[in-house]
């Protein structure tokens, strides 16, 4: 068997999705900017796409952003309200995405803005009276709190995060990018100037993303030249690659409640196998907590033993694709930030599984047994 649990990090394309592009690689070439007839009809293909994605996530197609990946789409929306409204102050979290992280850092560095990193236990769980707290007492405030942690699954209750920002006014960026195709987004509930998405972690293909950004909200452009995009996101665009991530969302919310049911089916069945087939496993953040976790991660903490360091190499020999983290604070390898800011325990092995619609039971248990098969033949 050869299996993949990677797809956090990224997720097979859908053929279908592939269907919907081929046209745009081999026939429709034309430069969607050119007033000819081959240009018009690309022209039409991006921007049914951008009415597709609002459609779904009920926003309006002007505030549809396309961009080359989910981090493009992180860094306009903080470079461009930071700079574009003269925010003078940050709040995000030790536990963000370095795609946020780093460029809040950048920004700070820059010395457009002070940070703030908001307070967090030790499973990860944001607190929101240190939110209040902080916006209190710092008006003109750019906050970035993701929805779901791609290493713990923890999920974010971006719902009141989003109240909590509009009591004081401040400008509020969710970094969407695990959560978009997996959950229905309605930007009309959520107060939030900005989400994220990004087609290869829903079936679609790489190098593609975009950015809502709430009507009214007026941010100056990261990439400038051509007028592409209305002037805020300049450069050809990735025809078939936008195609395919409206293709892709579409799938994502048209199949949603079946592959949810499925994925959740998996991740319980993960936890159990490996509560029974290894002592003293553990969960990292709220991973196992299904009301508080994304269901197509799970992050598992492993009992001290020498074999931790060979974790993911010894799973990789035997046909399984993961993704590690240690907490480790020292050496040239500084370890998983996210398991760093939990405190997470050095002598644990940490494995983050992350399931698609496309995984089986059957390859669940073979990674459990893969894993179990390693753990057997450690001395007591
Ligand atoms: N934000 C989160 C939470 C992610 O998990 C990722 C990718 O893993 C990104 C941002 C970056 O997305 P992209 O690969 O599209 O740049």
């Amino acid at each position: 068997m050869n299996v993949y649990f990677d797809n956090a990090a990224t997720t097979p394309l859908d053929p279908e999705v592939l269907d919907a592009m081929l046209p745009f690689l081999q026939n429709h070439f034309g430069n969607p900017s050119s007033i000819h007839g081959h240009g018009r009809q690309v022209r039409a293909a991006i921007e049914n796409a951008r009415k597709t994605i609002a459609h779904l996530i009920n926003a309006a197609p002007a505030e549809i952003v396309f961009t080359s990946c989910g981090t493009e789409a992180d860094n306009y929306a903080a470079f461009g309200s930071v700079r574009t409204l003269g925010l003078r102050h940050g709040i995000t979290s030790q536990l963000e995405h370095h795609a946020v992280l780093h460029t809040m850092q950048a920004l700070e560095k820059c010395g457009d803005l002070t940070l703030s990193y908001l307070r967090h236990d030790a499973q990860g769980r944001l607190d929101l009276a240190h939110l209040e707290e902080l916006l209190a007492t710092h008006p003109r405030t750019f906050v970035s709190l993701m929805h779901a942690n791609n290493e713990l699954g923890n999920l974010n209750d971006i719902a009141a995060i989003g109240d909590i920002c509009a009591r004081y006014d401040a400008v509020f960026h969710t970094d969407t990018v695990q959560t978009m195709g997996h959950y229905r987004h309605d930007v009309q509930q959520l107060k939030a100037h900005f989400l994220v998405g990004s087609a290869h972690k829903f079936h679609g293909p790489k190098g593609v993303g975009f950015l809502y950004r709430r009507s009214g909200q007026t941010v100056d452009a990261l990439i400038h030249g051509g007028s592409q995009e209305r002037n805020q996101r300049a450069g050809t665009e990735n025809v078939y690659g936008i195609v395919g991530l409206a293709k892709a969302l579409e799938i994502a919310y048209r199949d949603m409640a079946a592959h949810q049911q499925h994925i959740q089916g998996l991740k319980d069945r993960f936890i159990e196998k490996l509560r029974a087939e290894i002592d003293g496993v553990e969960f990292n953040g709220t991973s196992a907590d299904a009301d508080h976790s994304l269901y197509t991660v799970l992050s598992v903490s492993l009992p001290p033993s020498d074999l931790n360091e060979m974790l993911l190499f010894n799973l990789d020999i035997n046909h399984v694709s993961v993704s590690g983290g240690s907490a480790c604070t020292s050496g040239a390898n500084a370890g998983s930030h996210v398991l760093n800011a939990l405190n997470a325990d050095p002598n644990r092995g940490t494995i983050r599984f992350s399931m698609s619609k496309y995984n089986t039971p059957e390859e669940v248990d073979y990674a459990v047994e893969q894993l179990a098969k390693m753990y057997r033949r450690v001395p007591a």
